[in-house]
């Protein structure tokens, strides 16, 4: 019996399913989760004191590393003036210049507690400000567990969607439209079909809760149009890619403007923080300006927005983002010419420090794709990896994280053990 196993039977008896977010548990992967005391920079500390190089980086947050000294500093620092106010605090103020200045398209932001509040709160000023109620999303986007976008595909390609969850009403479900990713010309006849009925169109710029995906040449700019032409909100979800692909999100690194942007992970430094931007003349629909309800005792909160902005600013120092690219192209390089000397069908998708390893002889482009990639092989993979010290995000559906404190050694030393477990397998 570990000290693991043991805290996991305890957490059973009184948390569902042991854990408060669900991939957590390692239904995917199989096998008991480790829990984890400590965390240092890239490692990770067990409950067993198993050291691990961490490429899950708290599902995307810890872009500085664990428990980052400088971000400590400033949590510490603003925890000697108090918790929360209730009233604006001047932090808020230097966030929101952060934010404005770093991601391209936001004129003005609102803070919230986490990346679900943000999308949550987005379609609705996207329904709000169009006065309108249908939204399209992407088959195998995610954008947390929002009622109105945990809805799967229907049985037609431009049936309306119907609940991926149980406890969503079908009603409620009919007003989504769920499309697959890459294909525009669904998107097309979409609009033809409910333009005028159609408040915006949501996704991640570059899927990444189903692996990673590249939206093909031209997607992006068409979806641009198509919202321009129909009046319709375009909502990035950079949640996941804002401050992690560039300093300005996808939207920065494809030069595309959405209307909306929500944001989280990277923008709390490691405490519960989310964010949606805008034009002004959206975001202005918000109460206590406009008629689009939203509010939050502690959205704002002084420890988290002192952490946000550090983990910001931090980003704008020196080579933050080639460093960060070079480590990533060095693993997946690496992977990919393993796996060739071994003619193992493999996929690297990888941009800066983000990549997928898909057990697949073609490119993943849609969630049916990454749907058909080998369980079997990437759950052996995961396992193996683990138990030699690498820490891999537990299923075949999530990305892989690199940090700024990734030292070369620890990538070195990873990269070793990921491609001796691809020639184990
Ligand atoms: C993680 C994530 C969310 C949800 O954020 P939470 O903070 O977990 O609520 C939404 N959208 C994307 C793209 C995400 O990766």
């Amino acid at each position: 019996m570990t000290i693991s196993s043991d805290l996991f039977a305890r957490a059973q008896k009184l948390i569902p399913g042991g854990v408060n977010s669900p991939v957590r548990a390692f239904r995917s992967v199989g096998g008991t989760p480790f829990f984890t005391k400590k965390a240092e920079g890239a490692t990770l500390t067990t409950a067993d004191d198993q050291e691990l190089i961490d490429f899950v980086c708290t599902w995307g947050p810890a872009i500085h590393g664990h428990n980052n000294p400088a971000i400590r500093e400033a949590i510490s620092e603003a925890l000697d003036k108090g918790t929360s106010f209730g009233t604006p605090n001047p932090y808020e103020v230097e966030m929101a210049e952060l934010i404005i200045e770093l991601v391209p398209s936001v004129e003005k932001v609102r803070m919230v507690n986490s990346g679900t509040e943000a999308t949550m709160t987005a379609i609705r000023l996207a329904r709000g400000y169009t006065k309108r109620n249908k939204i399209i999303k992407f088959a195998g986007c995610y954008h947390g567990h929002v009622d109105s976008l945990l809805i799967a595909a229907g049985s037609g390609a431009l049936t309306l969607g119907k609940p991926d969850s149980a406890g969503i009403p079908e009603s409620l479900a009919e007003e989504t439209i769920v499309l697959p990713f890459n294909d525009l010309s669904k998107v097309e006849e979409a609009f033809a079909k409910y333009g005028d009925d159609i408040a915006g169109i949501i996704l991640e710029p570059y899927p990444a809760n189903i692996g990673l995906i590249f939206p093909k040449d031209g997607y992006l700019e068409g979806l641009r149009a198509l919202c321009t032409k129909y009046g319709a909100v375009l909502i990035f979800d950079e949640v996941m890619t804002g401050f992690r692909v560039s300093a300005g999100g996808v939207q920065q690194h494809v030069g595309i403007q959405p209307d909306i942007t929500t944001l989280g992970k990277i923008i709390g430094g490691g405490l519960p923080v989310g964010a949606l931007g805008g034009k002004a003349e959206i975001m202005d629909h918000l109460a206590p300006l406009g008629p689009v309800y939203q509010a939050g005792t502690l959205s704002g909160n002084p420890l988290a927005m002192a952490a946000g902005i550090t983990a910001l600013k931090l980003l704008r120092q020196g080579d933050t983002y080639e460093r960060l690219d070079r480590m990533g192209k060095q693993i997946s390089g690496a992977i990919i010419d393993t796996a060739k000397d071994l003619g193992l069908p493999l996929q690297v998708p990888q941009v800066g420090s983000m990549f997928c390893v898909y057990f697949s002889e073609k490119t993943v482009e849609t969630l049916d794709d990454a749907i058909a990639t080998d369980t079997e092989r990437f759950n052996k993979y995961f396992h193996s990896a683990l138990e030699k010290g690498v820490y891999l995000p537990p299923s075949k559906y999530e990305a892989n994280f690199i940090s700024t404190t990734h030292e070369q050694a620890a990538i070195d030393k990873a990269t070793e053990i990921l491609c001796e477990t691809l020639r184990e397998l």
